[in-house]
């Protein structure tokens, strides 16, 4: 008889499987971990007088996760027997699990304030890693050697069985900190605590930090206490999780969205008047994603605050106190979450997502934002160009307008939408199969896969922003006195339009039309999940033969603004009024072709209102979206795989 237990688990990254039996391992029992597509089965002997202590344990061992999801147990004759998702042994870019925290936290241990603290299932793996396979001799710390106490860990604990990376404050990456006078070295325990003390006292005094992270270099400061400038572009880091429910308003998929070992950024609605003044509406915010984050973040607590902010930026930022260390990292593109009850997507980025092992049984390398799937050892892996050699391959796939010269003689080069839409079809298994896609990433378009081929069928119509007053005002009769009113009302908007450069796009003129501080369709996206209301506001959004009109849809904008309409309504009505005209056109297109597989792509799709109305008039065709891959453009190098 077995006892089984299962936690759904939503993604084909092993480390918590792998976690997992590794404490298993430690705890001396005898546990069967099967990782299938969607969960992970644990099965043990019921009579095992070990199962309970193993079980409370594993409660402190376990870090949250994006992935993980409900728990369930139950006894059985039989042993589970499916499918196993394929095992792979590629370096993680995470927060530390708990048992690596508790270590950086505990006095005794080797590692007490030590910022690169990490074990073969968390932490800052693929920072170091220089090209596969991934091991010592292959990553910037092959230089560093590991003393006697790392050198036994490899054999002795389970967490750091044979870790590449292994190394401790004895033996690991030294760290130093600069002000405008002096230098000081950490050397011991005692000086990487004292290090983040006076980092943390210093932010919290009005003094800017310049802190090289495992995401690179950050400029942190008290928003609160800063002659900082542009204040709402930065990202806010919430230093203890109590401070959440204060200051943010947030719903339980959000908080743990934040909290997961994953760690990704998350746009949140503000709730305190104090971050409200800061931020306005919304938020992007972030909980410690790395030792060195971490551990300041500890000592801001100490302070007394509950959140500082951060921008990202390179070495050469201005600040008073500067945190640096000499080892080269990589970075990776952090990557942003989008919620909407149930669902979680990803909306941007490369970590937490690559790499990554993908099916294919192609010859092809495939190449798109510098990001690369290339076969090793009959493994594909996507990952960042820059960790894998040269290879030999039967054809290169190449995005459109991506800067790399792979001087092969069977080279293709491929559109992001179609690329976009391959990966969303290949991941529900459609490949073959007719299908109508909507890829929304700034523009809007509208495609028909043929079993083969993607198509542009309803393309957008060019939209330039030049003489935009001419355009608008020969749009349709009156236009043109929309136009004055506007220059009275609006006169610095209206110059500020009249000298647009030819080439932006709609959602960053709108962004300028409404003065919004953020000039891109992330400041629209913000403003709209402030409005709380019912919406019906109706924006206008073609004028000819059915196609998105991007000179109607501004001069709608600006009739609204006229009438007084308040920004947040109007921006929350953009997307709603959007979503109404793709809810009219996919079913127009579904008919036409006889399919009723809807595909969407793009990034602009990770908005509250836009992803509610859709829900409303495309829900009965259930749309498809990218689980396991970003739904904005780091999707098409796994899409170009199927093109
Ligand atoms: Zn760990
Ligand atoms: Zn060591």
């Amino acid at each position: 008889m077995y006892f089984i237990l299962e936690i759904a688990f939503s993604s084909p990254k092993n480390y918590i499987a792998n976690l997992i039996r590794a404490y298993g391992e430690q705890k001396q029992i005898e546990v069967d971990v099967l990782q299938t597509t969607d969960k992970i089965i644990m099965t043990f002997n019921k009579e095992d007088e070990k199962l309970e202590t193993f079980l409370l344990g594993l409660e402190d061992i376990l870090p949250a996760s994006l992935f993980l999801g409900k728990g369930k147990h139950y006894f059985s004759d039989n042993k589970p027997a499916l499918m196993p998702v394929s095992k792979s042994n590629l370096p993680v870019n995470i927060a530390p699990c708990p048992t690596c925290q508790k270590e950086m936290f505990d006095v005794s241990s080797r590692r007490y304030y030590y910022p690169f603290t990490s074990c073969n299932y968390c932490g800052s793996q693929h920072q170091f890693l220089t090209k596969y396979p991934y091991e010592r001799l292959h990553t910037t710390m092959k230089f560093l050697v590991p003393c006697e106490a790392c050198k036994n860990e490899l054999n002795l604990n389970a967490l750091r069985k044979d870790y590449p990376l292994i190394s401790c404050i004895e033996c690991g990456i030294g760290l130093r900190m600069l002000d405008k006078e002096s230098e000081h070295m950490a050397l011991n325990k005692g000086d990487y605590r004292k290090l983040f003390e006076v980092a943390g006292r210093a932010i919290a005094s009005g003094k800017t930090l310049l802190m090289k992270t495992m995401h690179g270099y950050r400029k942190f400061f008290n928003p609160n206490n800063s002659d900082i400038k542009h204040i709402g572009l930065s990202t806010l880091l919430m230093a203890r999780a109590e401070g959440f429910n204060t200051h943010l308003m947030m719903v339980e998929q959000e908080f743990n969205a934040l909290l997961s070992i994953e760690r990704p950024l998350l746009r949140v609605a503000t709730k305190s008047d104090e971050v409200k003044a800061l931020y306005g509406s919304s938020v992007l915010v972030k909980y410690p994603d790395d030792g060195l984050t971490m551990l300041l973040a500890k000592e801001v607590v100490t302070s007394g605050l509950d959140y500082i902010a951060y921008i990202e930026c390179d070495g050469n930022e201005e600040a008073d106190f500067l945190v640096d260390f000499d080892m080269p990292i990589n970075t990776q593109k952090d990557t942003k979450v989008f919620i909407n009850q149930d669902t979680k997507l990803f909306v941007s980025g490369e970590r937490i997502l690559y790499p990554t092992e993908v099916q294919s049984n192609k010859d092809r390398v495939t190449v798109a934002h510098d990001l690369a799937c290339v076969k090793i050892d009959n493994k594909s892996i996507v990952d960042s160009l820059g960790v894998f050699d040269s290879v030999d391959t039967q054809e290169l796939y190449v995005l459109e307008g991506e800067d790399f010269e792979g001087g092969h003689s069977n080279e293709h080069r491929f559109e992001q939408y179609k690329a976009s839409m391959m990966s969303v079809l290949a991941e529900h298994h459609k490949v073959g199969q007719k299908a109508i896609g909507v890829h929304f990433d700034g523009s809007l378009h509208f495609l028909y896969y043929n079993g083969k081929n993607v198509i542009d069928a309803v393309p957008p119509i060019p939209f330039e922003s030049d003489n935009l007053w001419d355009k608008i005002s020969t749009l349709r009769e009156g236009s043109d006195r929309l136009v004055e009113n506007y220059q009275k009302a609006y006169p610095e908007v209206w110059e500020r339009l009249d000298n647009l450069k030819g080439d932006m796009d709609i959602f960053e003129v709108t962004a300028i039309t409404l003065g919004l501080e953020d000039e891109s369709f992330e400041g629209i996206s913000a403003e709209a999940l402030s409005f709380l209301g019912k919406g019906g506001l109706q924006i206008d959004t073609r004028v000819k033969d059915n196609r998105f009109d991007n000179y109607a849809f501004l001069t709608s904008i600006m009739s609204y603004q006229l009438g007084d309409v308040e920004n947040n309504f109007m921006c929350y009505s953009i997307y709603e009024s959007f979503g109404d005209y793709i809810g009219e056109i996919v079913p127009q297109l579904c008919d036409k072709v006889g399919s009723n597989i809807v595909v969407l792509t793009g990034e602009t799709f990770a908005n509250q209102s836009l992803y509610g109305r859709i829900q409303r008039t495309l829900g009965q065709k259930n749309p498809l979206m990218n689980q396991n891959f970003p739904i904005g453009k780091e999707n098409a190098v796994y899409g170009a795989l199927y093109l």
